[in-house]
């Protein structure tokens, strides 16, 4: 019988990229986003590719509404088997405006201008909700069927940036570092009752949301960009198609004794000292 994934955020770039090519291998897909429209056309997709997709709206931060989907993904497909916890991002907020404060910054700078003196709480506030607290409600939500069924396993959605926090956006480097270390502690915590927990890494990937920082208009890069192809050992960005192996594996039998782990999908640029 084929097993039942549940995604969040996969109205977006990367995890809509995983939804398609679960499908693809079998799985029953739940295409869960913020976004009903953007998860009713993935699923769409899907479906008119000949495989077995429903849409459904959900909001990662709301217990109520994760219960309500669950309801629907239950009804459609029965219990969750695996549940990949994609919805994330950054919040301009949490982000300064150069990567190094210099003391001419603190004098006569305009308010566009953000230095770590200006970060606001609510911007790191929303960065640490959507990616940490987003990734524990969906799990309480969709993880209790798990216990005591086989081949269960949970996917969640770091960075490469939690590994070492990359400049300028330190609230989504350090909620991408808690992503990392609770999915270790989850690991430990449901080692007894079979179900596995591990964490993709995405290295740089040109997405909608990081395009205007990495290229310029006539499709070059910015200096920002061309700093990530220098680190990056395999000298390029990810595609979302990048990610989708270490996702089928991390899915599989394949890895049935793989627990606690984060992979890094990206190039060499965490292995790379620059030197
Ligand atoms: P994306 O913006 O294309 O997709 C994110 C999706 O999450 C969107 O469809 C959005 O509607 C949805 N979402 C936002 N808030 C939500 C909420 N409260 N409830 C439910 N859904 C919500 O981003 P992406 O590039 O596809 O990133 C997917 C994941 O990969 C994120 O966790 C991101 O942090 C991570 N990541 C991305 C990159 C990259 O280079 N793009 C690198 C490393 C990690």
């Amino acid at each position: 019988m084929s097993k039942t994934v549940v995604l969040t955020g996969a109205g977006g770039v990367l995890c809509s990229t995983l939804a398609h090519a679960l499908a693809k291998n079998g799985y029953k897909v739940a295409v869960l986003d913020l976004r009903e429209e953007a998860a009713e056309k993935v699923a769409k997709g899907i479906n008119q590719n000949g495989g077995n997709a429903i849409g459904v709206q959900a909001n990662v931060l709301e217990i109520k509404s994760l219960q309500r989907a669950k309801q629907q993904v239950d009804k459609a497909f029965g219990a969750c088997d695996i549940l990949i916890n994609g919805a994330g991002g950054n919040h301009p907020l949490g982000t300064t405006s150069n990567p190094f404060l210099v003391a001419e910054d603190l004098i006569n700078k305009n308010d566009e201008f953000k230095t770590f003196f200006d970060l606001d709480v609510n911007g790191i506030q929303f960065v640490f909700n959507l990616n940490f607290i987003g990734t524990l409600l969906p799990t309480q939500v969709f993880a209790k069927d798990m216990i005591g069924r086989e081949g269960c396993s949970i996917i969640n959605i770091s960075s490469m940036n939690a590994f070492t926090p990359l400049t300028k956006i330190p609230a989504y480097s350090a909620a991408k570092a808690a992503v990392s270390n609770f999915t270790q502690w989850l690991a430990v915590h449901f080692s007894k009752v079979g179900v596995r927990v591990n964490a993709l890494a995405p290295g740089f990937f040109l997405t909608d949301q990081n395009r205007s920082l990495l290229t310029t208009d006539d499709g070059s890069l910015t200096q920002r960009g061309n700093q990530i192809i220098e680190q990056t050992p395999m000298g390029r960005f990810g595609e979302p198609e990048d990610l989708i192996g270490t996702t089928l594996w991390l899915c599989g039998d394949g890895s049935k004794f793989v627990t606690g782990v984060v992979v890094p999908i990206d190039g060499g640029f965490a292995a790379y000292s620059g030197v």
